[in-house]
This record gives structure tokens, C-alpha cells and sequence, in this order.
């Protein structure tokens, strides 16, 4: 099965089982739009609640809150949003797609490493255990060519995003030869820049009404509220505001489903610091958040850093955590180091003194700004692209599993009587009641165990619990695990704290040594 095969899958898997649904399907869809069904907002409410907890349960000097999303519209001017917050577009003429420029050329560089990995594999093939990477990449004429004609496209590109160079970024797509993937022709337009944030009017009459946006980023609700916080929680640097929300771009080209909308949420904290402390602070979130994507178990080699090219106007550093998605490696967090920017900012926009006293210093200043930024949604993606599992069994069978950390299981357990009688459902109902309070727990009295279990796998549920003849004699259920597809029997009265022991977040928090 080819990777893209497999992310038809999942999407489809994804709406199948109450995942996530294409937003007013019955209109059919809003483009880049997407609701989450009775499985999707619990696996996704896990989700969050591993991050929040993680950053204000676990961190003694962090703390949340939960901004509006509607902001007075002079927050985006101060933030640099209304003047600079673009994306450089370009259309075909030929199949009329458009396309965001930038992208184009990045998977083009991609393209060139894919391309040298070929060559790498195939030297691999022909000299079997001698092989050498490291100087066979160093010195195969074909790899260093390739490897040459990547570097000086980078160089360019950097340079033309730096300076906000349209022509010459036109110019790079032209001279990479890239063709427009439907049209397969390079009848390009003019590269222009394109305004992502959505606007309305607020005010009952269009004439005295004033122009507001949704929010592009939740992290301007942590800025404009940082007085607020350090005052009322009397928070003294280094300190952190976590917060989690909708944010809203009009993304240009919505691809590769929830990874890019145009909705989605945000889990966004900013830690404030001493200016000239900020890089070691940067270091050190990294050192965090890639913790907190590895306790997930799915693989450390399936994580990276990738440091920008381009910074934003705002930042002196910024790296992603990338994951290796079926489409390739893609970012799922940024890790910015923001200055004093959008703080600065704000005092000059609005008039107010904005700084923090600092006792030990005696002198007062604006704190520079680390911040860790996470899309919920494509956080989502990242955990469902790791947990979906196609399995052959023996005997011919096959099964999807969805191999989930338990914490995050959108349900924990399934309870299923053997069959619909002899006082079973009623055994199995109450191991329900004593369940419930503590986990979302199912009760299923519907078709065969095996084909319950099959409906169980495909959303993840780690124990199904099955309560047949022999319980009724000695309350003992049988336990079947997930994963291993393992059967125990388990007295009633320990079931508790077994789900316990495997599907806390406690479990999960530990390993992140907070
Ligand atoms: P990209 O380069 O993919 O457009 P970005 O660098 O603009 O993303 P940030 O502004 O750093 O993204 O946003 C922080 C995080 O918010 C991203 O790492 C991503 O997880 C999430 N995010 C950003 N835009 C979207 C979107 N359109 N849909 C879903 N998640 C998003």
C-alpha cells in the first residue's frame, strides 16, 4: 500500500467511525472546514487535556486563560497582522488552481532529497554490508550534483522570502521547471501576496459598524492580557500563559484535510523572560515539547527539528517539531523565539506602560517572549496517522486497529455481555455504573464478541470486558487487550484498577520528568 493509499484510509476510517466529518456534508462541505464526531472530540478534548495539563498542572509558574476571539481591531495592527500577515500566491491558467508559492518550491526541495535518498538505496543495494552514507554521499558525482542544485534553489529562495522578492520568486518556479500538478503545464501568473485573516463588521448598522477579524492566532490574547496576569497572580519572571482556542486563517490552498483549515484550534503558551535569557529558554522548550511528542511512544525516529528559513517579523529564532505524516515530514508545533516584539508593540499602539518590575534587577523592562504553539487539530492528525494499524491475522483474517496511547482512547472500556439473557446485561450494566464516573465506558449487547471486538479495535478501546457464564458463579469477566488481543480473567472487583493503571495521564505525565 503507497502512503497516499493509506491517508485515503485513515480520512476514510476518520468519518466512519464518528471521527471527524466534513463540515454541512449535507451541503456538500465548506472547504477546509471540518466538524469532529462522538469519537473525534473526546480523542481531541484527550489531546488537549494532556497538553494543559502538562503545561499548568505541571509547571508551578504557568498559567492559563481564555481569551475572546474577537479583539479590538487594533491588536492586529499592533501585531504586524493587518500590514504582514500574507502568503505569497500563484495560480495556473491552464487548470485555474491556485497554489501558494512558497510551498511549490519547498516541495520541489523535497523532491531533490527524495531523489538522492534513490541513489543512496540503490549504492546501498549494489555494495551490500561495505556500504558507507556518509562518503557515499560526499562523494557520488549524481548525489552532490543533486545536492548542489538543492543548495543554490535554497539560497535563492531564502533571499527572495527575506526581501518579500515576488519576481524572483516567479523566477525560481520557472527555473525549477515545477509544473502545476493538475494542468501538468507551466503557464504561471504573477506571484502576489495574499491577506490570511477573515474580517467582519461588528455594530448593528453597517455604517457606524467598525472592522473586526477572527483571531489568526490565539497568542495576541495572551499579550494584551499579560498585565492582567502578572498583577492579579502576582507571577514573577521567568513565568508562562498558556491558553487554548479557535483561531481562523483563509488558508489559500486547503489541502491534505485537518492538517490545513481554515478553523481550527490552537494550544499556544507564551513564557516570559529576562531579555538575554531567551535563547537559553528557547533551548529548553525544545528540550519540552519534544519530550511531550515522544512520551507519546509513536517512534522517536519519527520526529524532527527544522529550523525556518525565514523568520517571522516578530521572532530572532524559531524552529518546527516536524513528524513524519503518510505525506512526508510536516510541521505540528513552532518553537519561537519572539523578543520583546509583540509586547513592545502593544505599549506603543495603545499608550500604556506594559513592563515588568524586576525587585532584583531594580529596574523595570519588556520581557522578551518564548513561545510553544501547537495546532490541536493537527495534532489530531499526527496521532491518528501513528495509530492507525492494518493487521493480517492468522487464518486469514484481517482487523484495523487504531494503537492509541490509552489516556487518549476516546473510550477506555466496552462492556459486553456473552449474550442478551440469563442475567448477563445485568452484570454488565453495572460494571458500567462503577466505570463510568472515571471513563467514557460503552455498552455493547450487539452481534457476535468477535465482530464487538472488531467495532472496539477501530476506535481504540483498550479493554474490552466480557461477561459470560462463569461470572455469574465467581465475578470474575474476561479482559481482552487491544494490542496484543490477549485474553486474562480478571476478578470484577480489580477491573478498576487495572483501566486505572493503564489509562491514566499520570502515566503518561511521568515520563515527561516535569
Ligand atoms: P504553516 O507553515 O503550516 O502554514 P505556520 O508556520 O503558519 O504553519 P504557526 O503560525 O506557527 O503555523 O502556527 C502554529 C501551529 O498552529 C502550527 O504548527 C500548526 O500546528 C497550527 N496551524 C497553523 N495553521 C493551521 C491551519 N491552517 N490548520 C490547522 N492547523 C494550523
Amino acid at each position: 500500500m503507497t502512503q497516499e493509499e493509506l491517508f485515503k484510509k485513515l480520512v476514510a476510517h476518520c468519518k466512519e467511525y464518528g471521527f471527524v466529518f466534513p463540515s454541512s456534508e449535507i451541503y456538500d462541505g465548506l472547504g477546509a472546514v471540518y466538524d469532529y464526531g462522538q469519537n473525534g472530540v473526546e480523542l481531541k478534548n484527550n489531546i488537549k487535556r494532556y497538553w494543559w495539563d502538562s503545561m499548568v498542572k505541571l509547571h508551578e509558574n504557568i498559567v492559563g486563560i481564555d481569551a475572546a476571539i474577537f479583539m479590538h481591531p487594533k491588536t492586529w495592527e499592533a501585531s504586524g497582522h493587518v500590514g504582514a500577515f500574507n502568503d505569497p500566491l500563484i495560480d495556473n491558467r491552464d487548470s485555474k488552481k491556485r497554489y501558494r508559492a512558497d510551498v511549490l518550491v519547498e516541495d520541489w526541495m523535497a523532491k531533490q532529497d527524495e531523489k538522492m535518498q534513490k541513489e543512496v538505496d540503490k549504492a546501498r543495494k549494489r555494495f551490500g554490508e561495505s556500504f558507507n552514507e556518509e562518503q557515499y554521499r560526499s562523494t557520488s558525482p549524481r548525489v552532490l550534483e543533486i545536492a548542489q542544485k538543492k543548495q543554490v534553489v535554497l539560497d535563492r529562495f531564502t533571499k527572495a522570502l527575506n526581501d518579500n522578492d515576488l519576481e524572483e520568486l516567479k523566477q525560481i518556479i520557472l527555473d525549477c521547471e515545477i509544473v502545476c500538478p493538475i494542468s501538468g503545464t507551466r503557464n504561471w501568473t504573477d506571484v502576489r501576496q495574499f491577506n490570511l485573516m477573515f474580517s467582519t463588521q461588528m455594530g448593528s448598522t453597517a455604517e457606524g459598524a467598525n472592522t473586526i477579524y477572527l483571531r489568526p492566532e490565539t497568542a495576541q490574547g495572551i499579550f494584551v492580557n499579560f498585565l492582567n496576569v502578572q498583577k492579579t497572580g502576582r507571577m514573577k519572571l521567568p513565568f508562562g500563559i498558556a491558553q487554548i482556542g479557535k483561531a481562523f486563517r483563509n488558508e489559500i490552498v486547503a489541502r491534505q484535510f485537518i492538517f490545513r483549515m481554515r478553523e481550527f484550534e490552537q494550544m499556544e503558551m507564551q513564557f516570559f523572560v529576562q531579555p538575554g535569557t531567551e535563547m537559553e529558554w528557547w533551548s529548553k522548550w525544545k528540550e519540552t515539547r519534544m519530550a511531550w511528542h515522544r512520551a507519546l511512544g509513536f517512534g522517536d525516529e519519527n520526529y524532527r527539528f527544522h529550523d525556518h528559513e525565514k523568520l517571522a517579523h516578530y521572532a530572532n529564532a524559531a524552529t518546527d517539531v516536524e513528524y513524519n505524516f503518510p505525506f512526508g515530514f510536516k510541521e505540528v508545533e513552532g518553537i519561537h523565539s519572539r523578543t520583546d516584539f509583540d509586547l513592545g508593540r502593544h505599549q506603543e499602539f495603545s499608550g500604556k506602560k506594559i513592563q515588568y518590575f524586576d525587585a532584583e534587577r531594580g529596574e523595570s523592562y519588556v520581557p522578551y517572549v518564548v513561545e510553544t504553539s501547537i495546532g490541536v487539530d493537527r495534532m489530531f492528525l499526527q496521532v491518528m496517522s501513528a495509530a492507525y494499524t492494518e493487521e493480517q491475522l492468522e487464518g486469514g483474517d484481517q482487523r484495523v486497529v487504531l494503537k492509541l496511547p490509552a489516556a487518549l482512547a476516546p473510550v477506555k472500556v466496552a462492556v459486553l455481555p456473552l449474550v442478551k439473557k440469563d442475567g448477563m446485561p445485568e452484570v454488565a450494566r453495572k460494571i458500567v455504573d462503577e466505570l463510568k464516573y472515571d471513563y467514557n465506558v460503552v455498552y455493547d449487547e450487539k452481534d457476535s464478541v468477535g465482530k464487538r471486538y472488531r467495532r472496539q479495535d477501530a476506535v481504540g478501546t483498550p479493554f474490552c470486558v466480557t461477561v459470560d457464564g462463569q461470572t455469574l458463579e465467581d465475578q470474575t469477566v474476561t479482559v481482552r487487550h487491544r494490542d496484543s488481543m490477549q485474553q486474562e480473567r480478571v476478578a470484577i472487583s480489580d477491573l478498576k484498577r487495572m483501566v486505572d493503571q493503564e489509562c491514566s495521564f499520570a502515566r503518561l505525565f511521568k515520563k515527561l520528568n516535569l
